[in-house]
């Protein structure tokens, strides 16, 4: 378990990923400038956004303009699934819009529906390793089936999974699988991907620690050893989040969060999703 804010996890391939990172999801402009510079400020060492977030321009900019130097900064962008017919068009994209020179993680955002379409990205995101304009090709949604199809079919294992984890969603299979093949997992949405206001047991946890629910829902997430990225636009949520490593929770504590598994999942199902998020929204319906 990492100590600090900037501490590294090591992955497969021998590259420092910093276990705690700023997510970016849904937040743009401004907002989302403003949030990357106050990140970075407080010490903040890991960026995560995606092609579909639309705000790579900015989260680009404000690492530019941080004044940190960009081999100090882990950045990670995504390739949505409706690009992986043509993901060298959409990868130049987000490099020139990110213009921060390097990837220091590429991932996959979902499977896809298709294996041809799928391993072909991936064939693409590891010429990009080769050609190092990328440092580290990673996944995100990754079943164990899609795991096992890499490694059966181009003989490869990625560096990293990410994938929706918090009390409600743990994924214990998927985790130890990812374990046990070395795959670092870095845990999206681990504050109940916004939903945190809904599970009345993390205040109770946080206050008996003088912490807040995010807070102790933070710790939980850390104490799994998994890398988490927690989003927020707020200066003072910002601070907040990242001040999480002079406590640790009992394992009394560690296993009442245990027993709310399955209470609730954000996910597509990683299976069928092929990118179309308003047919998958429509379907749900
Ligand atoms: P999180 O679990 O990080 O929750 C974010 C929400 O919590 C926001 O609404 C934020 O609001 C609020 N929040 C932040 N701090 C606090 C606090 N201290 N107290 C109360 N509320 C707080 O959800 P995300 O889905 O954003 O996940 C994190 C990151 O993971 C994303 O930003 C993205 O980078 C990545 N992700 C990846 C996915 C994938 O498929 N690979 C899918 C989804 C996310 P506010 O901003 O107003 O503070």
């Amino acid at each position: 378990m990492i100590k600090g804010l900037s501490e590294t996890v090591t992955m497969n391939n021998g590259q420092g990923i910093p276990g705690f990172g700023l997510g970016v999801f849904d937040a743009k402009g401004k907002a989302v400038y403003d949030a990357v510079r106050y990140a970075i400020d407080a010490g903040y060492r890991h960026i995560d956004t995606a092609t579909l977030y639309g705000n790579e321009k900015e989260v680009g900019r404000a690492i530019r303009e941080s004044g940190v130097a960009r081999e100090e900064i882990f950045l990670t962008t995504k390739l949505w699934p409706t690009d992986f017919d043509d993901p060298q068009k959409a990868f130049d994209l987000s490099m020139r819009k990110l213009d921060c020179g390097y990837l220091d993680l590429y991932l996959l955002h979902w499977p896809g529906a298709d294996e041809g379409r799928r391993l072909k990205a991936w064939e693409f995101v590891l010429d990009q390793v080769d050609k190092k304009n990328i440092k580290t090709a990673g996944v995100s949604n990754f079943l164990i089936c899609h795991l096992e199809e890499l490694k059966e079919k181009t003989g490869t294992i990625p560096a990293n999974n990410q994938i929706e984890f918090h009390p409600w969603h743990q994924q214990r299979e998927l985790c130890e699988y990812c374990r046990q093949q070395g795959i670092v997992v870095t845990a999206w949405g681990p504050m109940f991907h916004g939903h945190l206001n809904e599970e009345p047991l993390m205040p109770k946890i946080g206050n008996k620690y003088g912490k807040s629910a995010a807070q102790a829902t933070l710790r939980w997430a850390l104490q799994k050893d998994v890398v988490i990225i927690p989003k927020s636009a707020r200066q003072e949520r910002i601070i907040q989040n990242a001040d999480i490593f002079d406590f640790s929770l009992s394992e009394e504590d560690m296993r009442a969060i245990d027993a709310l598994d399955g209470k609730g999942t954000y996910s597509f199902d990683a299976m069928t999703f092929d990118g179309d998020v308003k047919a998958e929204r429509a379907s749900r319906k």
